[in-house]
């Protein structure tokens, strides 16, 4: 009995299903692969000379050949600021004249900038704006994206920011998951009282955007130096919690705060960032199964050290790899170069670096039953990349290597002009 299909990819010279029950190795490979799809979902994966036998793609189904290039997930990226007003170029021209990230955040500018552009920008134009953003995203291939509010720090303005990306949920392709971060930087009004500006963020904040059902996540800025502290950081989690929100933390960025042992003691889905985590603090998340989101771009940016990878994986840790998409810290939509610097700065093999920003993506969002690998019942969520095999991804690095990119079984990217 063959499968009626709706979509049907073949000539795959590795696909990269991430189920090692499937093919060889840590990825599950299978060597000349093809996968089906109905109504969005995978419904087979095996060798494209097993199609007749194993599939019936229905009138009107959409067939793609993979020509033997490489085809893997889309990827996960799990931590991104990427609905903002602005650009920060000046800053960065400052930066590489030696004025730090630091120095410029305590001179005003930094988030601050963003929050003042954010604060001006209508909801209309953050859409138009994030939309020609969220279009590089997506020909990168990322399928799966967590966006975050956080350059609003006002009620209004970090509503404004959460219905943007509702409005950008329905019509852009990309699958994006809404996280409230309020609690990413005190407000220049609050300067003197970070406690008030929490107050705020527990007492109306959270509640409004529970009301309005507009954020999955509450995330907040856990740390020394800049960032909240932990006992301000848990009250936010906790109110975000008894609202119906998920916790996930930027944790020990600058300093070891804390933040790690945070996220454990209140079951956050995600610990992020974690550069200067400490040993107590990898033990807590491997104990309560936080998966770390770990984000070299952001190191490779600001000329910081990188995030103890091995530590993580050897203590038994998920590691997820994501980009930070930010206009300050970290400005690029590329999760093909995130491998890249997962593998030659963090020292993690091509497979656990693959693994890591699809798989590992998924569960730091909690969506580790719906996507991230490419397996019977998961969205048909793919990317064919104009490679001889996946070695060469983040080896040929800082060019895009996706030819094209596939979203609940429908052809996103590139975009089919219709006459
Ligand atoms: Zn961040």
């Amino acid at each position: 009995v063959t499968r009626p299909a709706d979509f049907l990819l073949t000539g795959a010279g590795e696909l990269l299903t991430l189920d090692p029950a499937l093919g060889d190795g840590p990825l599950g490979v299978i060597r000349e692969g093809a996968l089906a799809a109905g109504g969005g979902q995978i419904v087979w994966v095996g060798r494209t000379g097993d199609v007749g036998k194993e599939v019936r793609l229905l009138p009107g189904g959409r067939e793609v050949d993979a020509h033997g290039g490489v085809v893997m997930p889309g990827f996960v990226d799990s931590h991104t600021h990427s609905i903002f007003a602005g650009s920060r170029e000046e800053e960065f021209a400052q930066r590489t004249a030696g004025i730090t990230y630091q120095q410029i955040a305590a001179a005003g500018g930094g988030i601050l900038t963003t929050v003042r552009a954010t604060r001006e920008a209508t909801t209309d134009e953050l859409v138009a704006v994030a939309t020609r953003r969220l279009d590089l995203v997506l020909q990168h291939g990322t399928t799966t994206m967590e966006a975050k509010s956080g350059y609003g720090l006002t009620t209004a303005d970090e509503i404004k920011i959460l219905e943007a990306i509702r409005r950008l949920q329905e019509a852009h392709p990309i699958e994006i998951h809404p996280t409230f971060c309020g609690a990413h930087e005190v407000p220049p009004e609050y300067r003197e009282n970070a406690d008030g500006y929490i107050d705020l963020v527990v007492g109306e904040m959270i509640p409004a955007v529970a009301a309005r059902r507009l954020a999955e996540h509450c995330d907040v800025f856990c740390d020394q130096g800049g960032g909240f502290s932990v006992e301000q950081s848990r009250r936010v989690l906790q109110a975000g919690l008894e609202h119906g929100m998920r916790p996930r933390l930027h944790a020990d960025e600058f300093a070891a705060s804390g933040g790690a042992e945070l996220a454990a003691e209140v079951g956050a889905l995600s610990a992020d960032h974690l550069l200067r985590v400490r040993r107590d603090g990898i033990r807590a998340l491997k104990a309560a199964g936080v998966t770390a989101t770990l984000l070299p771009g952001t190191a490779f940016f600001l000329g910081l050290p990188y995030a103890p990878a091995r530590a993580f994986l050897e203590a038994g840790v998920r590691v997820a790899l994501a980009t930070d998409f930010n206009p300050g810290s970290c400005y690029t939509p590329n999760m093909q170069l995130i491998l890249t610097l997962a593998c030659t700065q963090m020292r993690m093999t091509v497979e656990e670096a693959i693994e890591s920003a699809t798989v590992g993506g998924a569960h730091a969002l909690g969506l580790q039953t719906q996507v991230g690998a490419l397996t019977p019942d998961r969205w048909c969520d793919l990317l064919v990349l104009d490679l001889p095999n996946y070695y060469h991804l983040p080896y040929l690095y800082g060019v895009n290597h996706v030819q094209t990119v596939v979203k609940a079984g429908e052809v996103v990217w590139p975009r089919e002009v219709s006459t």
